[in-house]
């Protein structure tokens, strides 16, 4: 019998997992109104430093190379260094990247690259703080921007700035953030809406034709560059502009399925084999039961197996019944 903790791990339409999204908490100081209802309060039985490392080595010895950090806020855990350096340090994993909102990273921009970090993305939809407080409902925005320059000047080797665009909301502010992003020596990246809150998208499409309007020359980058930035960045497309790259992450009219390489673990534990879709593993029962490493791939092995062709968030109705953004992070 093959070993189930050895690598290829396939899912069921035979894709490659090489990229694991671990969300380490659904709690949040934000409650950005696309992602989070007004009054959640989040959980707290969430895995431990130990047990993320566990799962994460059983999936370093199956094929996992690249591992995300994501949730909720995950720089609100107070035990964020110790989960970082003991994932950086799993033989196989090569790149150990943050997904977070900046409003806690000033003082930690240093100690999380020496920690073994290799790249943040940092979210920002505005550079208003009014808009910023009607997007968020709450922070505080001078944090935001603070933990930005901090991660600048940290020498990361890579950095990008994600904001999700909205209709009538921040939609006027695209050039402005690419000027933002670019000063900073950022990749600014610009997400489709997906239907877990509020808000009206703005197709990739539409977005470049504006920015190309507004005066921004914009050229598509060549397949092959951006096959290759894929590798470690995920599904967006990049495009060319004076001051650097320009990504889009285009789930809604780009749907990106058909390549991905990803698993994601929820904050509670469990394994969900992609963000539009309901199959799981509980990994956390499984390892307070006792379970061995094998018995956990076996599990692992089994959900992916369930694992959808695609998401659904362009069928009707889909949006309310979708999990919760904060416990899968994204
Ligand atoms: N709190 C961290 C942050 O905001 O960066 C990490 C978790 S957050 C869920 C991860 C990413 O998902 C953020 O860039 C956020 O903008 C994005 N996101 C949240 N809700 C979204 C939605 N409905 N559509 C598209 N992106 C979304
Ligand atoms: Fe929090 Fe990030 Fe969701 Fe905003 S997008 S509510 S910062 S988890």
């Amino acid at each position: 019998m093959t070993d189930p903790l050895a690598p290829p791990l396939l899912d069921a339409q035979g894709r490659r997992m090489t990229y694991l999204r671990l969300s380490i908490t659904d709690r949040c100081n934000f409650r950005c109104n696309y992602c989070s209802p007004a009054s959640w309060g989040g959980k707290r039985d969430m895995l431990d430093a130990r047990e993320l490392a566990r799962i994460t080595s059983v999936f370093a010895s199956m094929g996992i190379r690249r591992v995300r950090l994501t949730g909720g806020e995950p720089l609100i855990r107070p035990d964020i260094l110790d989960i970082t350096r003991n994932i950086a340090a799993l033989p196989g994993i090569q790149h150990l990247a943050i997904t977070t909102n900046a409003s806690f990273l000033a003082p930690l921009a240093v100690p999380l690259r020496e920690a073994g970090v290799t790249q943040l993305n940092l979210s920002l939809d505005t550079l208003s703080p009014e808009t910023f407080r009607r997007i968020s409902r709450q922070g505080d925005f001078d944090n935001i921007l603070r933990g930005i320059d901090a991660a600048a000047g940290a020498g990361y080797a890579s950095l990008k700035l994600n904001a999700v665009v909205m209709r009538g909301v921040n939609d006027g502010e695209v050039p402005a953030l690419v000027a933002y992003a670019h000063a900073r020596g950022l990749t600014p990246r610009f997400i489709e809406l997906m239907p877990f809150g509020q808000g009206t998208p703005v197709p990739t499409a539409e977005l470049i034709e504006r920015l190309q309007a507004s005066g921004l020359p914009l050229e598509p980058e060549p397949e092959e560059a951006s096959d290759a930035a894929s590798l470690t960045s995920g599904p967006a497309r990049y495009w060319r502009a004076p001051g650097g790259r320009v990504g889009f992450i285009s789930p809604l009219t780009q749907n990106f399925c058909g390549g991905c390489n990803r698993v994601r673990v929820a904050s509670n534990g469990d394994l969900r084999s992609c963000l539009g879709g309901r199959a799981q593993a509980p990994l956390h029962q499984l390892i307070r039961g006792g379970a061995s490493d094998v018995e956990l791939a076996v599990a692992i092995r089994r959900a992916l197996g369930d694992k959808p062709d695609g998401h659904r968030f362009t069928e009707p109705g889909n949006g309310a019944t979708l999990l919760s953004m904060m416990g899968i992070g994204g």
